[in-house]
């Protein structure tokens, strides 16, 4: 039986419907944006494993089927360190920063259950290296790309004040002019999101 908060405005048609909409005004990023997007529509209607096979043949790991069931079907594992997520202990996606006082405050924002917590602005959010760096594309308002020349992570900030309508999962998918900037630089995702980037 399908549990009754599950119907068309569930997270997962939410952000879908944002990707199609970012989809529209970033070219560059506009393939990964509608993958993620049918992704989520199939996550939306609990679609079975061999849907998500089909639409993705490109990307035929099981590990990352596991991981869209994971998403649908969460199981809660405290951490025991900062950059880990405080609800299932899985790492980061992505960053948000939120007006406070003069500056941002910095969340990171789980991979897996999507839970935010906040987190130093000024260590790597992996290594915890406070060898970190932030590039930003002129194409791309809104976005700011962490470097770590500790470990060689990068990872996406998200500034909320400038996203109207923002659902970080989907924004993210956006930032690929930067994602090419981070690995041509020798830099690799700390998670790659769920359209393979
Ligand atoms: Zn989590
Ligand atoms: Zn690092």
């Amino acid at each position: 039986m399908v549990p009754s908060t599950l119907g068309p405005l569930d997270r997962f048609a939410r952000r879908a419907r944002r990707a199609r909409q970012l989809a529209a005004s970033h070219p560059a990023s506009a393939p990964s944006l509608d993958l993620f997007a049918r992704l989520s529509e199939l996550q939306s209607r609990r679609a079975s494993r061999e849907e998500f096979r089909a639409l993705t043949p490109n990307i035929p790991p099981e590990e990352w089927l596991d991981r869209i069931e994971a998403e649908l079907h969460l199981m809660p594992q405290p951490p025991d360190a900062p950059h880990l997520c405080p609800h299932c202990g899985s790492p980061p996606q992505l960053g948000i920063l939120r007006p406070q006082g003069d500056g941002h405050a910095l969340y990171l924002a789980c991979a897996l259950c999507r839970q935010e917590w906040p987190f130093s602005r000024k260590t790597c959010p992996n290594c915890g290296a406070e060898a970190i760096s932030f590039a930003t594309a002129p194409s791309l308002a809104g976005y700011r790309t962490l470097t770590c020349d500790s470990c060689k992570i990068y990872l996406h900030l998200l500034e909320e004040s400038k996203l109207p309508g923002l659902i970080p999962e989907a924004d993210e998918i956006a930032a690929q002019p930067l994602d090419i900037w981070a690995i041509g630089n020798g830099y690799r995702k700390l998670t790659p999101n769920l359209a393979g980037i």
